[in-house]
């Protein structure tokens, strides 16, 4: 809930509602709009719980990113191609980082969305931000379908705005290697990653561990009981030993059952309760959205925690607009008998419990505070 009482914050913009990524992408299906779509219908939005967001100036990018970079992309966008040697350098105008109109009004728009939820977290508040999420972006080249990397940009405002430590917690499927890497010699922030093992970008291994860094990779098939498990004795203790001034939750949905990129198997409802635990810290934070490519289950996901956040009742099925809206979602990566009659007619997923593995516990433990040798540390 909102620390100081003061409600919760929706941050969205009409930009996500123009097409992107082009065709035969994973991110090219309805996200963000049906997001907000639905909670619209829903009745979960009043108008003064909604902030739309400005794109970040070339200043603000520039405390990530490298001119060149910056430059490249809004080249490549005003002459409608890329070229071979900046393809190579900067990783854009790729299958996976394509170029497409509007690319970068986008991708400053998401940097400018994440700088305003931290700067209106900082009043006291849980900001949502769910556009944001976009944790594999280099200062000098895109990566993993992503351009900038506006968790960066929320986590540097928290610090401009006077927090000297804040937590960073990652429950996408993938390794979320940009922000790591973006704090990594910065003892004001300590990163957690919660994804799948043996899954790209291969980094973030149970042997990757330092003093604020820390990787939790899970087997295939990850159920409830482990992410229960996993907050309890190393989420949680983690964040009591560091004690953070405030909080980005990075809320990927590729963790949940059913997302064609992933071989987790999160429920929602298990999702909902773990980032609970987590504004039960009380500090001000920024919840994220992330990747997630099967449109029914991130917008139930994300529109389930906007409620949850407000204290909303989750109805048990949705009302006819919204089954109507739903069906009305299509996603290339997912054969049409293989959609869930549930994805359409509900939010909250039934509970996938099940025995936790050694391979968890033996992960959990290895995050635990007071594990790590403090000639781990490096000295910044
Ligand atoms: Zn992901």
């Amino acid at each position: 809930m909102a620390a100081a009482g003061l409600r919760p914050l929706y941050i969205g913009s009409e930009v996500y509602r123009r097409a992107a990524f082009g065709k035969n992408h994973p991110l090219n299906i309805v996200r963000h709009s049906a997001v907000l779509d639905l909670v619209r219908m829903l009745g979960w939005l009043g108008d003064n719980a909604f902030r739309a967001s400005e794109a970040a100036s070339i200043p603000q990018l520039l405390e990530f990113h490298d001119r060149d970079y910056i430059e490249a992309i809004r080249g490549a966008e005003a002459a409608g191609t890329v070229r071979p040697n900046i393809r190579e350098r900067f990783n854009i105008g790729t299958l996976e980082n394509p170029l497409f109109e509007g690319l970068f009004e986008r991708a400053s728009m998401t940097v400018g969305g994440s700088i305003l939820a931290a700067r209106l977290a900082c009043e006291g508040r849980t900001v949502f931000h769910p556009s944001g999420g976009t944790h594999h972006g280099r200062p000098d080249r895109a990566s993993g379908f992503c351009y900038f990397n506006d968790p960066v940009y929320a986590i540097l405002t928290f610090l401009g705005e006077g927090r000297q430590r804040v937590l960073y917690i990652d429950l996408d499927a993938h390794h979320g290697d940009g922000v790591e890497d973006a704090f990594v010699d910065d003892r004001r922030v300590m990163t957690v990653s919660i994804h799948e093992t043996d899954r790209w970008p291969y980094s973030g291994s149970a042997k990757e561990q330092r003093p604020r860094a820390h990787n939790l990779p899970v087997p295939k098939g990850v159920n409830d009981s482990e992410l229960e498990y996993l907050m309890a004795h190393a989420v949680l203790p983690l964040a009591a030993g560091f004690a953070p001034e405030a909080l980005v939750v990075c809320c990927g949905a590729d963790c949940l059952a059913g997302d064609p990129l992933s071989g987790m198997m999160f429920s929602n409802v298990a999702l909902w309760q773990a980032v609970d635990k987590l504004l039960a810290l009380d500090r001000p934070s920024v919840i994220l959205g992330g990747g997630g490519y099967n449109p029914w289950t991130v917008t139930r996901y994300w529109d389930g925690l906007w409620g949850r956040i407000n204290g909303e009742e989750i109805p048990e099925h949705l009302p006819h607009e919204a089954i109507d809206f739903m069906r009305a979602m299509d996603c290339d990566l997912i054969d049409a008998e293989d959609v869930d009659e549930a994805w359409l007619c509900t939010i909250a997923d039934p509970p996938n419990p099940g025995t936790v593995r050694d391979a968890v516990k033996s992960v959990a433990q290895l995050s635990t505070p007071g594990t790590l040798s403090p000639t781990k540390e490096n000295g910044r």
